[in-house]
């Protein structure tokens, strides 16, 4: 196995490390995965980001006392070390015109969830899977008349509209040009169709990739839970070999 300092390790959050819960905002880690990811930082030289489709200030609030090196909003925003870029809600008044009206939209179908982060939000039918059809028109109508500048992001029963240029694949470049991410390999995990972009660049740059679940990826490697990745995890720092960092196809 190659030693750790050869390797950056990018975690998607949702679905990847914690198991996904009905109401976004009840996710919880335990204190146990936040120590394990303070080590594993550790352990790879500093070389370790959350990588999400969440708001930064969100991640904080659920990873403290730690601060990792994170991106938000699927890339739109990140933390790396002390440079801090975050996206302004005030820069999107076309998508903070439209909030309110989804929200309007979504309170008369029980179960729909508009989840608004900013510079981009989320529409959520899992508690209300009979209204799938419902949101993804609703959400397809905005799209149109937001125009090209924004897209719709699909996930596990969750429609999104961000703005255009986000995407997890550039934000992790991003990342691998920067200390102490540089000249290392990527491996990046991840659980949704969001990061399938993700797994494609670190294809790309002769990383891994491991998608969490079922469901067709481009991803090179597969784990089934978000609970096998911890214990995969947990072993790594407690001074075991990390399955990920083998060679694919090894
Ligand atoms: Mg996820």
């Amino acid at each position: 196995m190659a030693a750790a300092e050869q390797w950056a390790l990018f975690l998607d959050f949702d679905g990847t490390l914690v198991d996904i819960v009905e109401r976004p905002d009840a996710v919880v880690v335990d204190q146990g995965l936040r120590d394990v990811l303070s080590g594993m930082k550790d352990r790879l030289g500093g070389a370790l980001a959350i990588i999400s489709g969440r708001p930064i200030a969100f991640l904080d609030t659920r990873l403290a006392p730690y601060r990792f090196d994170i991106a938000g909003l699927h890339g739109l925003e990140y933390r790396i070390g002390k440079t801090v870029y975050l996206c302004q809600p005030e820069d999107h008044p076309r998508l903070r015109g439209i909030v309110p009206r989804l929200q309007d939209v979504a309170s008369a179908k029980s179960g729909v969830l508009v989840e608004d982060k900013g510079c981009s939000v989320a529409v959520h039918w899992r508690l209300a899977p009979q209204e799938r059809d419902f949101v993804l028109a609703t959400v397809n109508a905005a799209a149109e008349a937001l125009g090209p500048e924004y897209r719709i992001q699909l996930g596990k029963a969750v429609a999104e509209l961000l703005p255009a240029a986000a995407g997890k694949g550039k934000v992790i470049e991003s990342f691998l040009r920067q200390a102490p991410y540089r000249g290392r390999r990527p491996i990046f995990v991840g659980d949704d169709l969001t990061d399938e972009n993700g797994f494609n660049a670190v294809n790309a740059l002769d990383g891994i990739s491991v998608r969490i679940g079922d469901g067709n990826t481009v991803a090179q490697k597969r784990l089934q839970t978000p609970a096998a990745l911890r214990q995969c995890l947990s072993a790594w720092v407690a001074g075991g070999v990390l399955p990920l960092m083998e060679e694919a196809g090894a």
